[in-house]
């Protein structure tokens, strides 16, 4: 692998498959980081995994990930629990994302840091961007803050997903999100 190193923060594997062969393309030896420990239950943690471990394979690329502490996320957002989607939990969410995320790359000496998360079209890019310029200016990281979203980005992510047959996930990823989803309610 040759280029300039840049860790991706890979938020699932469906939103890595434009945002990964693009830096590829643009001169980045990437390595994902997936996170992960926002996801409920395990038992979708681990369908997650499967699927960035899959996409990873697919780019021939080099795969991180953080260890699943979902008790510690449950207590860093506990304050924020009854938040709505796209509220004050999700920003803290995005934080301790890209921290753990940050930290990483910097034990390593990974210069760029980039993240997945633009890609959606429902979250808030330029927050996601001011936090991930923040936390990566603090350890003396790049941020590569493309929003992967635009030029039609989120519906080719979606055809690429299913070329590569990666598990599509229909809710964001925490216990909160599952709120109002019938299965969730009567497990
Ligand atoms: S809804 Fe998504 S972004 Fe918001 S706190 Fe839950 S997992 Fe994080």
């Amino acid at each position: 692998m040759t280029g300039k190193r840049l860790l991706l923060h890979l938020c699932c594997a469906p939103d890595g498959t434009v945002p990964w062969p693009t830096l590829a393309e643009g001169g980045y030896a990437v390595e994902g980081f997936f996170y992960g420990s926002n996801i409920h239950p395990q038992e979708e943690y681990c369908l997650r995994l499967e699927a960035v471990r899959s996409l990873v394979k697919a780019q021939k690329g080099v795969f991180h990930g953080a260890p699943y502490d979902p008790d510690r996320w449950l207590e860093a957002v506990g304050e924020w629990k009854d938040e709505p989607e796209g509220g004050k939990r999700c920003l803290l969410c995005f934080r301790l994302q890209l921290e753990a995320a940050a930290d990483f790359a910097a034990e390593r000496e990974i210069p760029f840091l980039a993240t997945t998360l633009t890609i959606s079209p429902h979250k808030d890019v330029a927050a996601i961007n001011a936090i991930g310029a923040a936390v990566a200016s603090s350890r003396g990281l790049s941020w590569i803050g493309t929003i992967w979203r635009k030029g039609g980005g989120f519906t080719r992510s979606v055809a690429e997903s299913c070329r590569l047959g990666l598990y599509r996930q229909n809710y964001c990823g925490c216990l909160y999100s599952r709120r109002g989803d019938d299965s969730f309610e009567k497990a």
